[in-house]
């Protein structure tokens, strides 16, 4: 406990962040929705206004000076995230819309390349429907299968039947770093090492890790690493896919269009060079502004700092959880973020949800875009608290009391 407030007064950030000073229904706002998306800290709405107020500009094809800083500033953005997650190269960075269009545009250009008929894409059953669905829709088209690793009752992922599943027919394997329903941290490192072994290249879907892990991209030895902004404290619409040089060299462009061409004639058009080749179009220079502060600020903390906040904030709200009687968690795997899918009883999520919302609480409810987890459950949902870095022991302490009154109100 002593810890827990020591490490609290530490990174207790919260006047960053004004959306948080507010009532909901009448009440004081508690966020427990940062698995969905996180608040943004008045540095990065600041930097945004500022970029929209004095610098918009399109980059990139402008001789005038307010181009040349939106470029500039652009491009020292795109060193910040390869800073952030050690990649090697900058042109390694592509800028995306989110974690959703990076896969896809991973499982589009990579798929058309090298998956043929009877090969293999291996997932995991933890999978969040953009881990899935886009690898279903390039199977489909060029004949090949989707495996998937199953987890066991914890949510821990079953690494021992690896060896079986990883066949000569395996083309990429694409694993969540950490579960957004489970909270789990995957062994990512063991599978990228393993599938490398036999020559198969690993994505990881780092949505729910970029902001409560330390990522470097090197030491993992990822082929490509997909995060969005909008959870790590940065705006929406922004997102990140890494992908190891001499993979987006032989992979086709994703989308045509300006930027990502070399020269263009009726008959044949070529390729600009990397980032540039996946960057087709006017991308979205203000929120990739907005994504270096936030960066900035998460490295201000310390991103391991504030893990470790988080994780106080876990176990405390595990022990009070525990206590309620017939609730049932799902994920509870030692390696393990501040995640906690839940249910009450036989009580529907939703009608749990709905209380928790009249008394100013935001959680999750539902099947968080995850549904085979739903399936393997036998659940239509769970109820879903996540914290971050502004979240406190008190809104925990009130949040255990409104279950206790929202059980109260609907048995
Ligand atoms: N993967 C995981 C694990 C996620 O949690 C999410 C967002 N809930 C996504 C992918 C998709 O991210 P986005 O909607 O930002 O593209």
């Amino acid at each position: 406990m002593k810890k827990l407030l020591q490490i609290q007064q530490m990174i207790y950030n919260r006047s960053d962040f004004k959306i948080l000073d507010q009532k909901v229904n009448n009440k004081p706002l508690i966020y427990f929705d940062n698995g969905a998306t996180t608040q943004k800290p008045q540095v990065v709405i600041d930097a945004i206004t500022h970029y929209y107020e004095t610098i918009n500009s399109n980059i990139h094809r402008g001789v005038h000076s307010l181009s040349q800083i939106a470029t500039e500033q652009f491009e020292a953005a795109r060193r910040s995230v390869q800073n952030y997650i050690n990649a090697k190269h900058t042109h390694e960075v592509i800028f995306t819309r989110g974690t959703t269009e990076s896969i896809n545009l991973i499982a589009s250009s990579f798929g058309r390349e090298f998956l043929n008929p009877g090969d293999e894409v291996l997932i995991s059953e933890m999978e969040h429907h953009a881990n899935i669905v886009p690898w279903q829709m390039i199977c489909e088209q060029k004949g090949a299968k989707l495996r998937v690793i199953p987890f066991d009752e914890n949510g821990v992922l079953q690494i021992e039947l690896l060896d079986q599943l990883i066949t000569s027919k395996t083309k990429i394997v694409a694993i969540t770093h950490i579960s957004n329903v489970l909270g789990t941290i995957n062994p990512i490192k063991l599978i990228i090492d393993k599938a490398h072994s036999k020559g198969i290249p690993v994505m990881i879907d780092g949505a729910q890790a970029v902001s409560h892990e330390k990522v470097d991209v090197q030491a993992l030895d990822c082929d490509f690493y997909c995060f969005s902004g909008h959870k790590m404290y940065a705006p929406m619409g922004i997102g990140v896919m890494y992908g190891k040089e001499e993979w987006l060299n032989k992979m086709p462009p994703y989308q045509g269009g300006g930027e990502m061409i070399s020269q263009v004639t009726f008959e044949k058009t070529t390729y600009n060079e990397l980032p540039f080749k996946f960057e087709a179009g006017t991308p979205s220079v203000g929120d990739v502004i907005g994504l270096q502060k936030a960066i900035e600020y998460i490295q201000s903390i310390g991103v391991e700092k504030i893990a470790e906040y988080e994780h106080q904030l876990l176990h405390y709200a595990m022990q009070k959880l525990e206590q309620i009687p017939g609730i049932q968690f799902y994920g509870v795997s030692p390696q393990k973020v501040a995640v906690i899918s839940f249910n009450l009883g036989t009580l529907h999520p939703y009608d749990v949800g709905f209380l928790l919302d009249q008394m100013g609480i935001a959680v999750r409810t539902g099947h968080h875009c995850a549904q085979p987890i739903m399936q393997k459950f036998q659940i239509p949902g769970t109820i879903r608290a996540s914290f971050a870095l502004y979240n406190t022991k008190e809104e925990i302490d009130f949040f255990i009391e409104a279950l206790h009154k929202a059980k109260m109100m609907l048995e």
